[in-house]
């Protein structure tokens, strides 16, 4: 600690639900905050999260498995000054509830896109080229003679259509990634229509086909929800969840939408689980009215042990993940504002703790209407 830390930062305390990285949380104690991190895997329960705010602390870390409403707040009354997500999703925190206490409460966006993209890129890979099979093949000594199509064949990924809903910061990334396998692309986004990205991909496209890297043209274009789904060979979600209101995406992928898609087509979902009806999706899973997915997220996590996803009749072509996709090492850990999770969300909270002007006008405060 500096002699010339101020009393303020001294008295400074926060509760950390989980244990984000001990190096970006020495970047906290280093500004003289006391840190006090909860110490086992499972997230504290939420009697202790209101006894912990009720005592007065200054900040909270949370993750994606802590609720944050009303009760939290009316804890920290007068007291409780942000929370800090340590995701850039954040759903499990109530946005009016924090807004009618005005707690500002941020989040980590950027640092984790391109893991999340590439990810969300290789459960496609996984479940088309039917990945997990092969290799159980091969661990179980069931590989005989070589054959051209048997036990199985998968499916491949070049040139194919691949519908992207949600064409936020991930959404952008998994397309810059996925062009190289010479993709159309069908993006459906009723927010957002980032123009110059989709001009830039079409020309990337349009240059690869004139230097011979791509066989034939191809395109990247929006499309409504019912033509990306009817016409995509895979659909990958990249949407925040949102529960309720006009822009709700819960249950967005639900029977009705499902019965749109190929029977030859993929789910790929990275988002939130909510955002799939699941027991429509086993259900069409099973009846093969679409023909595989790929899922990191799930609607109750971990997925329950009587989940019809585990379903041992469709294990070849159902690919489950347990909330992997921004788990990079770097994308994780790094103390780096700029490349990693615990960085930048050490960071908003400091910049939060530390704001001069304006709440609204801290990056990574999320909730900034409370402020304005
Ligand atoms: P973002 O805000 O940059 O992009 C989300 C996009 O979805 C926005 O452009 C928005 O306009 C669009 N959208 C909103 N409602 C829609 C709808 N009904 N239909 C289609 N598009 C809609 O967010 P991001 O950084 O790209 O992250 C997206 C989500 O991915 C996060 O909210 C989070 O839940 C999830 N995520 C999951 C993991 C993981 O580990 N699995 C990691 C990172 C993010």
């Amino acid at each position: 600690m500096t002699s010339d830390m101020s009393e303020t930062q001294r008295n400074i305390r926060i509760f950390a639900t989980c244990d984000i990285g001990r190096e970006a949380l020495d970047r906290l104690r280093e500004r003289g905050y006391r840190v006090e991190v909860y110490g086992q895997l499972e997230p504290p329960p939420k009697s202790l999260m209101i006894e912990k705010v009720r005592s007065g602390i200054d900040a909270l870390i949370t993750t994606l498995r802590d609720p944050i409403d009303r009760e939290i707040f009316e804890a920290g009354k007068g007291t409780l000054k942000v929370v800090a997500q340590d995701a850039v999703g954040f759903d499990n925190i109530n946005r009016a509830d924090a807004n009618e206490y005005r707690v500002p409460f941020t989040n980590t966006p950027d640092v984790l896109t391109e893991a999340t993209a590439e990810f969300a890129l290789f459960m496609l890979g996984a479940v088309a080229r039917k990945m997990y099979p092969s290799e159980r093949l091969v661990r179980e000594n069931r590989w005989g003679a070589w054959h051209p199509y048997l036990p199985f064949l998968g499916d491949e990924v070049t040139g194919k259509t691949i519908g992207v809903i949600g064409m936020g910061r991930i959404g952008q990334a998994f397309i810059k990634k996925a062009m190289g396998f010479d993709v159309d692309f069908l993006c459906y986004d009723p927010v957002l229509t980032p123009v110059d990205f989709l001009n830039g991909v079409q020309e990337e496209m349009d240059l690869r086909h004139r230097n011979g890297f791509s066989r034939q043209p191809r395109m990247v274009r929006r499309a409504s929800l019912e033509e990306v789904l009817s016409a995509s060979d895979f659909v990958s979600l990249h949407v925040p969840l949102v529960r309720e209101g006009e822009q709700s995406t819960f249950h967005l992928i639900n029977e009705k939408t499902l019965r749109l898609m190929k029977p030859t087509a993929f789910l790929i979902n990275t988002s939130r689980g909510p955002v799939v009806d699941e027991a429509a999706l086993a259900g069409a899973l099973k009846e093969r009215v679409i023909a595989g997915a790929a899922l990191d997220v799930f609607e109750q996590e971990p997925l329950p042990p009587d989940s019809p996803l585990r379903d041992p009749e469709m294990e070849d072509r159902v690919r489950l993940f347990h909330h992997f996709a921004s788990a990079g090492r770097t994308t994780r850990l790094s103390p780096d504002p700029n490349q990693g999770m615990a960085g930048r969300c050490v960071q908003s909270l400091i910049d939060v703790l530390e704001a001069q002007g304006s709440l609204a006008a801290v990056p990574c405060v999320i909730n900034k209407e409370a402020f304005r």
